[in-house]
């Protein structure tokens, strides 16, 4: 038991590969012997070294540790003789401080590489949250486009479903087909269209037989000029009561009211 106290502070020396001599002989001997204290207690300096080399980058060494190999060295340094008065035998014990620098720069070692590995991870990481998070946005963009593309489909080929051909300004206007469900709403259809000015876009007019003409949604073709969109009429205006679509040039948020001579007329037969 006494002996095991005095070898309680080489257990982690022991475990790093850095004990020598009769210290280390008498370690081994309590260890084959199953010492109930030597055993856990090198066991438990085992999984502190193991922990070092798994530590988190801004960690520090157990302070009891680095404190216990600290004294240690400079114990081997004070007990260390000069060279002239070293005699034979015991110049192998004294002039061996190399174990604990060995030690010591061992630990040091294991945060340098630990460090360096840590950093590595955390790049790696990085880039890997980066691309999956684009992935990710990637996905809900075409998850999002492909539900529009259902409810497109869906009010194109709804029984109810009325086809408008609005006709345009000029030759050069493309025609826009509307496929208007009163329940669904209106898809518009077009290619070709024309460009818009910055902060300007089209609405789409529900004109009744009487009354004012109501919104149906404001649209914007890509820059392609390509035109695929699902609208919603403001209010309760059915087939039956409007006379015409009619789509003109807006501020991009939409205007209550048309503030422009209809591009796009097409009647409601
Ligand atoms: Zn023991």
């Amino acid at each position: 038991m006494k002996d095991c106290l005095r070898l309680k502070e080489h257990y982690e020396a022991f475990v790093l590969g850095a004990l020598e001599g009769e210290e280390r002989a008498e370690l081994d001997a309590h260890l084959a012997r199953g010492c109930p204290v030597c055993t856990p207690g090198v066991a438990e300096a085992r999984w502190v070294v193991a922990q070092l080399s798994h530590a988190a980058p801004d960690a520090e060494p157990p302070a009891a540790l680095r404190a216990r190999l600290m004294q240690r060295v400079a114990e081997t340094k004070q007990l260390s003789v000069p060279q002239g008065e070293m005699s034979e035998e015991h110049g192998a014990r004294f002039t061996i401080p190399f174990w604990a620098w060995a030690a010591a720069a061992a630990v040091v070692l294991f945060f340098a590489v630990t460090l360096w590995q840590a950093r590595q991870f955390e790049e790696q990481l990085a880039t890997v949250r980066s691309d999956y998070k684009r992935a990710q946005n990637e996905k809900d963009r075409l998850e999002a486009q492909r539900r529009e593309m259902e409810s497109i489909l869906a009010v194109v080929a709804a029984p109810g479903t009325r086809e408008v051909r609005l006709k345009g300004e000029g030759q050069s206007a493309p025609a826009v087909k509307a496929y208007w469900n009163e329940e669904q709403g209106v898809v518009l259809s077009a290619q070709k269209m024309p460009s818009l000015p910055t902060g300007r876009a089209f609405q789409l007019w529900v004109v009744p037989r009487k009354g004012n003409p109501l919104s149906a949604g404001v649209f914007q073709p890509d820059a392609a000029g390509n035109l695929l969109q699902l609208t919603r009429v403001e209010g309760s205006v059915g087939l039956k009561d409007a006379a015409a679509l009619a789509i003109t040039e807006e501020p991009a948020g939409g205007s209550p009211q048309p503030t422009s001579k209809p591009a796009w007329v097409g009647p409601i037969i």
